[in-house]
């Protein structure tokens, strides 16, 4: 249930609306927007049916909530979530200004994460990614450094500033995780790992939730209300390409996700090139789509030497590449009412991967 209060509504006419809640067995979500304010009620909602809501001082409009989706949803917020992350300044996500997160899919040594932070961050990243434990296909594959990583990490960010977002994997590293990292990323494989969600949801940390290979929409948003139910209203969703029959690219990017989700939701949405296209060509064109359809930003994967990546290589941007795209994502962030980064590259000429990336598909 949806409450809508009044312009103006007193604090005291605010607090009793909740008590009269809270009374009848519900819990209340307040959301402050600029102009007005929304009481959101989470429980039983048949027991409100007789609480006469619309006679109380303060309230405009009762409106029932259908979707399974709540907290989630676009009607439980005043205004879009606009997340602080880390104690850098520009270091947002949502918002006009675009969020561009880079760096290499795994950290694989402290010399090579230096290099890539600086390098990212001089093009305009706003923070910084880097795997630390790696959920492979293989059990044979590279696995990830693990607790070393999360310690070159903290390095990183101490040195260059930036914020760090790395993968939990399971529920038993989530503190561990949360007390390197800024942001806390939900890979794809555990989109619908539950308890996982709800241990993300206990702790003060965003958390980066990616949608699950072969997931719906609605189920995207119903595993972000997983994490939200438990307190953590801090998520960020991401699309990074769903599995279909198609062959040619790693994944299929589901650019109509990006509408549809900003339709239904105030969380931001931020999508993920690489691993939706799966090849280096595809990431500039991929991102360019993203950002022309409203995506808030994006994640990208960024090697010093992509071939010589312990995993990831074939998608993975040169530092120079991914400086290449800065330059040419400012005419779309624009076209699409958005700021780029402050500190980001300025406009440059055509990406060449773009039509690169047209060459090679068409061969
Ligand atoms: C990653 O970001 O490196 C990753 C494993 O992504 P996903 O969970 O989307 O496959
Ligand atoms: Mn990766």
């Amino acid at each position: 249930m949806i409450i809508v209060t009044t312009p103006g509504i007193s604090d005291a006419e605010l607090d009793h609306i909740r008590e009269r809640v809270e009374t009848l067995g519900l819990r209340t979500h307040v959301s402050r927007g600029e102009r007005r304010t929304i009481v959101g009620c989470i429980g039983d909602e048949r027991r409100l049916e007789d609480a006469a809501l619309l006679s109380m001082p303060g309230v405009e409009s009762v409106t029932p909530v259908l979707k399974p989706y709540k907290l989630a949803s676009r009607e439980f917020a005043a205004e879009p979530t606009v997340l602080r992350i880390g104690d850098r300044a520009g270091a947002t996500i949502g918002g006009r200004q675009l969020a561009v997160i880079a760096g290499p899919c795994s950290v694989e040594g402290r010399e090579m994460l230096h290099r890539t932070a600086r390098e990212v961050r001089a093009a305009g990243a706003t923070l910084l990614r880097g795997g630390a434990f790696k959920p492979r296909s293989s059990p044979y594959a590279f696995q990830g450094l693990g607790a070393e990583a999360l310690d070159i990490l903290g390095e990183v960010r101490a040195a260059t500033g930036l914020p760090v977002v790395t993968e939990v994997m399971d529920t038993r590293q989530v503190e561990l995780v949360a007390a390197h990292a800024d942001v806390l990323q939900i890979g794809a494989r555990n989109m619908q790992n539950f308890s996982l969600l709800a241990e993300v949801g206990r702790v003060q940390r965003p958390v980066l939730l990616k949608r699950g290979l072969s997931a719906t929409i609605k189920e995207l948003l119903m595993a972000a209300e997983y994490v939200m139910a438990e307190g953590n209203r801090d998520v960020v969703l991401c699309e990074r390409g769903i599995r279909t029959y198609e062959t040619a690219t790693r994944n299929t990017l589901d650019v109509a996700a990006i509408p549809v989700l900003k339709a239904e939701t105030h969380l931001p949405v931020i999508v993920d090139p690489s691993h939706a296209g799966g090849r280096a060509s595809l990431v500039a064109p991929l991102a360019f789509a993203a950002v022309a359809a409203g995506a808030d930003g994006l994640i990208v994967e960024v090697h010093p030497c992509p071939e010589e990546a312990l995993s990831d290589g074939d998608q993975s941007l040169t530092p120079d590449a991914f400086a290449a795209l800065m330059r040419q994502l400012r005419p779309f962030a624009e076209a699409a009412g958005r700021t780029m980064p402050e500190g980001a590259l300025p406009r440059g000429e055509p990406h060449e991967s773009a039509h690169a990336a047209g060459r090679e598909v068409a061969a």
